[in-house]
């Protein structure tokens, strides 16, 4: 079964007007003719207008690293879904392991923010994932589960992405063994369909990317720490391009 790669940058709380538009330039020079792989950037709230002009008719999409559960209201600093769409946002990042412990957010918010991203066209990427702790008490399965089960309840996976990411290699610089991802990914991948792409994310970087790519139920990256570094980025990208034209 061959799925189409995809490598999501997350920029998080990083970035300026200038500093966006060279990484965007160097990313976009440096992925000319690149072929079989598709590739995003997810950047914060108030470039994104300015994102989405810079990437227009380009092979770059776009994406949002949150979303509100709800429509309209009273929620003040919320961003709707339909807002997003409205500037032709294509994915977005739902339940990063980073709103789930900085920002309390819960499975059933998570399963929410997913439908109403759906609900706007948008591609949800579901992030789920276990703590350090949870690894060590042989939880993980149980926990990732919890997490996408939680979204499957209510929604239909339909074509978003599902990117498992676990919590104690986000940032830290110590990734999953290629062996640890392939594991919880073919988990996975019992729970959802043969088409539904599985991203792994946690400290994936040039020096890695190949071995964590070349896993058979690893359909591609989301990025953080190496997504803000044009040459890293695009050496990911191309790496996932390679691994997916050895899959088949
Ligand atoms: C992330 O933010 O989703 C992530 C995987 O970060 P990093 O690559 O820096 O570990």
């Amino acid at each position: 079964m061959s799925r189409a790669p995809l490598v999501a940058g997350n920029w998080k709380l990083h970035g300026s007007r200038a500093s966006n538009r060279a990484l965007l330039d160097a990313l976009l020079r440096g992925m000319v003719g690149l072929e079989g792989v598709d590739c995003a950037v997810c950047v914060p709230f108030p470039y994104l207008g300015e994102v989405a002009e810079q990437l227009r008719g380009t092979a770059l999409a776009w994406g949002a690293q949150n979303v509100s559960e709800h429509a309209r209201g009273a929620y003040t600093g919320e961003v709707s879904a339909a807002m997003l769409a409205e500037f032709g946002c294509r994915y977005v990042i739902v339940g990063h392991s980073e709103r789930r412990q900085l920002y309390g957010e819960t499975d059933a918010q998570a399963a929410a923010k997913f439908a109403a991203a759906q609900a706007a066209g948008l591609t949800p990427i579901l992030c789920v994932g276990e703590t350090l702790e949870e690894r060590d008490t042989g939880s993980t399965e149980q926990v990732v589960a919890r997490q996408l089960e939680s979204v499957l309840a209510k929604n239909d996976f339909g074509s978003a992405v599902l990117a498992y990411e676990p919590v104690w290699a986000i940032g830290t610089g110590r990734n999953a063994t290629p062996r640890q991802a392939q594991d919880v990914h073919a988990f996975l991948r019992r729970k959802l369909s043969e088409q539904t792409r599985i991203l792994y994310g946690g400290s994936v970087k040039p020096e890695n990317a190949a071995a964590i790519f070349a896993m058979p139920d690893v359909d591609g990256g989301l990025i953080g720490g190496a997504s803000l570094v044009a040459q890293d980025f695009l050496t990911i990208v191309k790496e996932a391009a390679r691994a997916a034209s050895t899959k088949g």
